[in-house]
């Protein structure tokens, strides 16, 4: 059985509120991820069983159900109480190799901090959270992984019915920059001190002994958060709701709502129903995650400052610099998408000058870094069969294949190793949405089939070069609502 810790509920008393799972009807298990389920140290185990203890049918032995209180500013504004209104922490799991992980349910019924809502999850969106997680997860981003989607066996209403289910997810912990600001508006420095104890120990070990431990924990989650988005930015990832409660502590991505990956690139595409306005567009991801960080300095600078007043001088110039911290992640990860092994001054010019001529050409994102490796022997054409105007993309890559030849090292390699980080099979729109709507129909087949390349993002597939292609042209413009 899993090895259940609780942490969280030993040392944050005062953060929670100890609840109970409702009970579905008819649990029936959609989705198990037994690698994870294995690395968790859970043994093998009959299938319906399964299905109860991980749709809340029947206790998971060990656990001790909560539902955490957080705040946070939702599209710039703050609401100072919001929590898991649909999700319950079970507990963390120890792993057989000493990890400690969350467990927590999503969809498992109202809570305290439901707010009238009904505190569940629809099937197509349990299935969606599974998809992307695992998928970022293969991609090598920090994430939250998935373990289960069951189906209740209850409808929904979300303006027409939809089977309801409940999504168990793993994660490095829960801690959001919202349960920061949560602690600040409602219980002053002492929480929020004893909250910053909490996450150095759980995620920053290194860093507890900092003569400033707050001061030390912004700046650790600012080096966690730039270069989570520099991932996504240079794997084309949108994530839609990047607001505070959506960002974690530990850097992990979280909380798969209406995110999704480009298509054609657009440093403006917005994909979700919800953002009227482009906040979170995919070229604001770097911005919104300082402004979020700046809210993470504002519930901590109290406790900052008490510790040294001069602090709050260093705290400012770290939020002043997170541009230059966020870019050198994103220009080391460009450079591997781009077969660079060498670094030049000229580098992030080059690396600006391909998104630059990109504009407007409606080239895939993620076929575009397949094709650039494709052309390491010479031939534009499979670069130019990407863009609207053949000749968009001629001068910069020239400069590129200058700077490849000064790089050195021979091109099989370098293709290589740029096909091992530009993935060709990511969860793209067209295709999650078939395979959601499949799911709701009761056939899981394209959702296992999408999974399965997903989880294996760099390997070439006979016989799936549909799965590497953008929706077919004339497809209407992909919208993502919101998970509820
Ligand atoms: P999310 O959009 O999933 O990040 O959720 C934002 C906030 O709304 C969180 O406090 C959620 O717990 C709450 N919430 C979202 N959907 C529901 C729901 N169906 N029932 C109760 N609370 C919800
Ligand atoms: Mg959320």
């Amino acid at each position: 059985m899993l090895h259940f810790d609780h942490s969280l509920a030993r040392d944050l008393d005062g953060f929670f509120v100890p609840w109970q799972a409702a009970r579905p009807p008819a649990p029936r298990m959609i989705a198990w991820n037994a690698p994870l389920a294995e690395a968790l140290g859970l043994g093998e185990a009959d299938p319906e069983q399964l299905a109860r203890w991980f749709s809340g049918a029947e206790d998971l032995p060990g656990s001790q159900p909560l539902a955490l209180a957080y705040a946070g500013h939702q599209f710039g504004h703050f609401n100072p109480q919001l929590g898991d209104g649909r999700a319950l922490l079970l507990g963390e799991v120890l792993m057989p190799g000493g990890a400690r992980l969350d467990l927590q349910f999503k969809g498992s019924g109202p809570t305290p901090f439901s707010r009238q809502a009904d505190g569940k999850c629809a099937l197509g969106p349990a299935l969606r959270e599974y998809l992307i997680s695992e998928a970022m997860a293969a991609l090598g981003v920090p994430t939250t992984r998935s373990l289960a989607v069951v189906a209740t066996g209850e409808g929904l209403w979300r303006e027409q019915p939809h089977p309801g289910a409940v999504l168990t997810r793993i994660a490095a912990s829960h801690l959001r920059v919202g349960t920061f600001e949560w602690a600040a508006a409602h219980k002053g420095r002492e929480a929020v001190e004893q909250l910053t104890d909490y996450a150095l120990k759980r995620h920053f070990s290194d860093r507890q002994e900092a003569h400033n431990r707050p001061l030390a924990l912004l700046d650790a989650v600012c080096e966690a958060q730039a270069a989570l988005v520099a991932q996504w930015m240079n794997l084309g990832f949108v994530h839609g709701v990047m607001n505070t409660d959506n960002v974690t502590i530990s850097g992990e991505t979280i909380d798969y709502g209406p995110c999704a990956f480009l298509d054609a690139y657009a440093d403006d595409k917005v994909f979700s129903s919800i953002d009227r306005g482009g906040r979170y567009a995919f070229g604001q991801q770097p911005l919104v995650c300082r402004w979020n960080l700046y809210r993470l300095a504002s519930a901590l600078i109290e406790a900052i400052v008490a510790v040294d007043e001069a602090d709050n001088e260093v705290a400012r110039q770290m939020l002043e610099a997170f541009p230059e911290r966020f870019e050198a992640h994103w220009l080391m990860g460009l450079r591997a998408k781009l077969g660079l092994r060498s670094s030049e001054p000229e580098d992030m010019s080059l690396g600006r000058g391909l998104f630059t001529a990109l504009d407007g050409q409606q080239a895939d994102f993620t076929r575009l870094f397949r094709a650039l490796s494709a052309s390491l022997g010479g031939d534009y054409g499979v670069v130019a069969a990407e863009l609207t105007e053949r000749e968009a993309l001629w001068p910069w890559w020239n400069a590129w294949r200058n700077r490849v030849e000064r790089d050195g090292g021979d091109p099989a390699s370098r293709a290589a190793a740029m096909d091992a980080v530009n993935p060709l099979y990511i969860p793209r729109n067209h295709l999650t949405d078939a395979a959601l709507s499949a799911a709701e129909q009761g056939d899981m087949a394209p959702f296992e089939r999408l999974l399965d390349l997903a989880s294996h993002p760099f390997t070439p597939r006979e016989g799936m070069e549909a799965y590497e292609r953008g929706a077919p042209d004339g497809s209407p413009a992909h919208v993502t609502y919101c998970g509820t």
